[in-house]
């Protein structure tokens, strides 16, 4: 082969990798608006539970977080809307707030942008038939996205809500050690990660226990991320 064709390939193999590197993880959007966190000195934080409603974990956590008078934010997956509904009227039901986080679940990278557009549509429909009113705020699957699905968030005009704390509850099923990776991060306006889809969920709601308790002893309210978002100083 011709060295000119070899170094060609390379480089385009290369451009590929930087690309592709850029478009899975980069913390800035090229367009539209996005939260890692919310910008205030109130002493508030929101809790999101990310790939469910998936019961029996999503209502165990529901009737927990009511009990402890905290509300959440549950990005919810299309599919598993469509399998649970009642779990949904539930979360309405009970004030919290309900986000679309596709209706799939698969990577929205180097995806079409009419199937990117219908993922995020389809997912906001169901919610919209199961009684979810304010605005529908969105969280890509496997988090930081740049290119397409930020260009067409920002046609939506619909705001993207990432997060700023990830314990991550889905490789520990120690609460001890999630809850104490929250209390060594937390401050005010902080947008906290953790699942109530994928699995045994168990020790994500004993983790949730001992966040909310210790952290309302502290001072803390819990709210959704849109009573957070109202609350965020001017200069965010
Ligand atoms: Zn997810």
């Amino acid at each position: 082969m011709p060295t000119i064709i070899i170094v060609l390939i390379t480089i385009t193999l290369l451009t590929f990798y930087v690309l592709d590197k850029l478009a899975k993880t980069a913390k800035i959007q090229l367009f539209g608006e996005y939260f890692l966190k919310v910008n205030t000195k109130e002493m508030v934080v929101a809790l999101t539970y990310d790939d469910g409603p998936h019961p029996p974990y999503t209502n165990q956590l529901i009737n927990l977080l009511n009990r402890l008078e905290a509300k959440a934010t549950f990005f919810t997956v299309g599919k598993n809307v469509e399998e649970h509904p009642e779990t949904v009227m539930m979360l309405v039901e009970s004030g919290h707030e309900v986000g679309n986080h596709s209706y799939s679940h698969k990577e929205l990278i180097w995806k079409k942008p009419a199937f990117v557009s219908a993922e995020i549509n389809k997912t906001d429909e169901l919610l919209r038939r199961l009684g979810v009113r304010n605005e529908i705020l969105f969280r890509a699957p496997f988090g930081f996205k740049r290119f397409t699905l930020p260009y067409i968030l920002n046609r939506m005009h619909k705001k993207h809500i990432l997060w700023n704390l990830d314990p991550k509850d889905y490789q520990e099923n120690n609460p001890e050690l999630i809850a104490n990776r929250v209390f060594e991060n937390v401050t005010p306006g902080a947008i906290i990660l953790l699942h109530d889809g994928g699995g045994d969920r168990t020790a994500t709601i004993a983790a949730t226990e001992i966040i909310i308790t210790k952290l309302q002893a502290q001072g803390y309210k819990f709210l959704t991320v849109s009573q957070m978002l109202a609350q965020r100083n001017n200069t965010n």
